[in-house]
């Protein structure tokens, strides 16, 4: 089943974490029942927490001109190179600083300074064109980013290699886990978790030498009973998309927002004005 599902994922070539309206995507759990597993927050740090203005987390997958099978809707995920280029010169323009998630964890934690203007930049899904086309622009503001690896594709066609993500954390970017075959978080149970979570820190530190501490959920999609699982395992924080935050837990249930592929540079800093 995990393996179809990956063949699904990988032939579709349009491995999205989100592609409709990014509202529906959180699947927060009635239940009432505890963690089983302490957060180490206590309540009042939580509240404190939840207090604290948001930063700003933006999330790309495909960065590449739109090909003519490409549908409305999995245009969202696919920033066309030229737009790509036009949004981050417009951030540089307008003075954000790239932060990476040690500093957003310092300061939602204990208050610590961040620059002006922080921005954090995501990358999920492991594509190729993240490496040959975003980070070098990036660098060119000496932004730093995120990438958020699906251990599955790696070495693939149009994916990175081994090689590529070392190069990007060599270079100062965080390395984060995006599961092994991007199977739903909230679908998770009994050896799942260590086939989609402890297999893949494990391949993820073997590759860059560095411990991995930061998750992001496929699809966007979280529930409150597999956040211990996070917990369990060192995790440090985790990031959504747009759903609100769990108040409970909200370094597991950091909000991102997706810069669309059909939105012009005016459209994003609105959104970023907005949202956070
Ligand atoms: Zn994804």
């Amino acid at each position: 089943m995990l393996k179809s599902l990956a063949l699904v994922i990988l032939v579709s070539g349009i491995v999205a974490c989100q592609s409709n309206s990014t509202d529906k995507a959180a699947v927060v759990s009635q239940s009432a029942a505890k963690p089983a597993v302490s957060t180490g927050i206590t309540p009042l740090d939580t509240a404190a927490i939840m207090r604290r203005k948001q930063i700003p987390v933006l999330c790309y997958h495909q960065i590449r001109d739109w090909r003519s099978t490409d549908s409305k809707s999995a245009k969202d995920d696919i920033v066309q190179i030229a737009a790509f280029k036009e949004h981050i010169k417009m951030l540089a323009d307008q003075g954000y600083h790239s932060i990476l998630p040690d500093q957003l964890y310092d300061y939602l934690t204990t208050g610590a300074p961040l620059p002006s203007k922080p921005i954090m930049f995501t990358f999920d899904d492991t594509d190729l064109d993240q490496f040959t086309i975003a980070a070098p622009e990036l660098k060119k503001y000496n932004f730093k980013a995120v990438y958020f690896i699906m251990t599955v594709s790696i070495g693939r066609p149009h994916y990175m290699t081994k090689a590529q993500i070392k190069q990007l954390s060599d270079e100062g970017n965080i390395i984060g886990s995006h599961t092994w075959d991007h199977h739903p978080f909230t679908k998770l149970s009994g050896k799942d978790w260590e086939i989609q979570l402890d297999k893949p820190t494990k391949k993820l530190e073997e590759i860059t030498g560095k411990p991995i501490k930061y998750f992001a959920y496929p699809f966007g999609l979280w529930n409150k009973e597999g956040l211990p699982e996070l917990h369990k395992r060192g995790f440090k924080a985790a990031f959504q998309l747009s759903t609100k935050r769990y108040p409970t837990d909200p370094l597991m249930t950091i909000r991102r927002i997706i810069d669309s592929g059909h939105w012009n540079s005016k459209n994003l800093l609105s959104n970023v004005q907005r949202d956070f």
